[in-house]
């Protein structure tokens, strides 16, 4: 089979070494792709969200399949241009993608449906979303912007006057464009966070291994907020019971809620879970595999990758028994100094080998590009660096020995990662 994996950070590295394990791919293509990338797939200059590029491409390499990674490109309906031109398809159509494209579309699923979620509120107009803020008076309150955002629609507001600049600045100001035509005010919740992906053929929905992103920039959780700075699997408050009771209210309710609004979802399914003294509530949907769950989530996975995807193309996802790992998985990001604000790229990267890796991790690029043979830093994530082993501890310390042989100018990393986790399991 040859495959095209649209995208290029460190998920899609993750999702093109783990293809690259089939003995069913023929052929990996990835774009753009990344240094990391090029190793292990041919790569090409399509920017992810160019519809029509990426539709040339698949026809010129007359793919089979193509893996439509990142958000942007689903929820603008790269899935459904590919199949109309006859290309089977990981990644939901845009009538699903809406889940992560809408987060109006999804608070009211949510509610019609009964799936345990923040009550909330939805306001198109900043004056009375004021109104309402002050009426109110409690603090913190949540603050989104309906569509998309690079990850930064979202504001923990302490007090009214925070409340009132986020609603100025995404409603007003418009700093996110049309995705701040709307907001969502919500309760404040609280509790351990879990971020479940799932495979889902719009019938039967299969969890994946449970994880624990790290959001904030530096240790202690302090900081701004970033895309992400590591990643441990499985999450040590996601027990099998409430596993089960997130099965039960939230992943089957969503899954079927889905179908009969008409908009059958299939690809990964991704819950962000808060685990609330109220039992668990949905904080966020995502159309796609998380960044950087999915690299601490794939290395875990038992199954070939390909037979699950051919599983949810034909509807069979039920008949699947698909397998994991015994063990663990950390993944610890290394970030260009100044990152999520400014930072430089273009830096080399020393101590990693000619394939862009290092000794017992899998090091997923994130931002780097190839000059000749040297690596050099080309986003704020640069890498990866992921280890599995039996424990946690085990995997941490793989992981950190790996951060340890890669070097480049102000490269920043957090010291604590999986720190929250080792304390819930002791
Ligand atoms: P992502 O980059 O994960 O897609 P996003 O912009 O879609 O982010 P959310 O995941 O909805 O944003 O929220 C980001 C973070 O804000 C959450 O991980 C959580 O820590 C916090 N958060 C969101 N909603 C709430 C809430 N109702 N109560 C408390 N914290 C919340």
């Amino acid at each position: 089979m040859k495959i095209l994996v649209v995208g290029g950070g460190g998920r899609e590295h993750a999702i093109v070494m783990k293809l690259a394990e089939s003995p069913q791919v023929e052929a990996l293509y990835c774009a753009p792709g990344n240094g990391g990338i090029a190793k292990y797939a041919k790569c090409f200059p399509v920017k992810a969200t160019d519809i029509d590029g990426m539709v040339k491409l698949a026809k010129e390499l007359a793919v089979d399949l193509v893996f439509v990674a990142p958000d942007d490109p689903l929820v603008l309906g790269m899935a459904d241009a590919m199949q109309a031109e006859g290309f089977m398809t990981f990644g939901p159509k845009k009538n699903a993608a809406i889940l992560e494209g809408s987060k109006v579309f999804s608070k009211e699923l949510m509610q019609k449906y009964h799936i345990p979620t923040a009550e909330y509120r939805v306001f198109d107009k900043p004056q009375e979303a004021e109104a309402y803020l002050k009426e109110k008076n409690e603090y913190p309150t949540v603050i989104k912007a309906d569509g998309l955002a690079l990850g930064k629609g979202v504001v923990i507001a302490q007090n009214e006057q925070e409340a009132f600049d986020a609603i100025a600045s995404i409603m007003e100001d418009k700093i996110f464009g049309e995705s701040g035509s709307k907001v969502v005010i919500e309760e404040f919740l609280t509790g351990p966070e879990v971020s479940v992906l799932s495979f889902t053929d719009g019938k039967t929905v299969k969890p994946m291994v449970s994880s624990m992103d790290h959001k904030r920039a530096l240790d202690g959780d302090q900081g701004l907020n970033t895309g992400g700075m590591g990643t441990v699997a499985p999450n040590p408050y996601y027990t099998p019971e409430i596993a089960q009771q997130c099965m039960d209210t939230i992943f089957l309710p969503t899954i079927r809620a889905m179908q009969e609004e008409g908009r059958p979802f299939t690809g990964c399914l991704y819950f962000g879970l808060m685990l609330t003294p109220k039992g668990p509530k949905v904080i966020e949907y995502n159309c796609r595999f998380g960044d950087p769950e999915t690299q601490v989530v794939l290395p875990l996975l038992d199954t070939d990758l390909v037979d699950i995807m051919l599983a949810i193309w034909n509807g069979t996802l039920d008949q699947l028994d698909i397998q994991w790992k015994d063990g663990c998985a950390a993944c610890v990001v290394m970030a260009s100094g100044g990152y999520p604000k400014k930072y430089a790229t273009g830096l080399p990267i020393a101590g990693l080998d000619e394939n862009g890796q290092t000794a017992n991790c899998f090091v997923y690029h994130a931002g780097t590009k190839l000059d000749g043979d040297t690596f050099l830093t080309a986003g704020g994530r640069v890498l990866g660096v992921t280890a599995t082993a039996a424990t946690l501890p085990e995997a941490l310390d793989t992981a950190y020995v790996g951060v340890k042989t890669i070097s480049f100018q102000d490269a920043h990393y957090r010291k604590d990662i999986g720190q929250r986790a080792l304390k819930a399991l002791s």
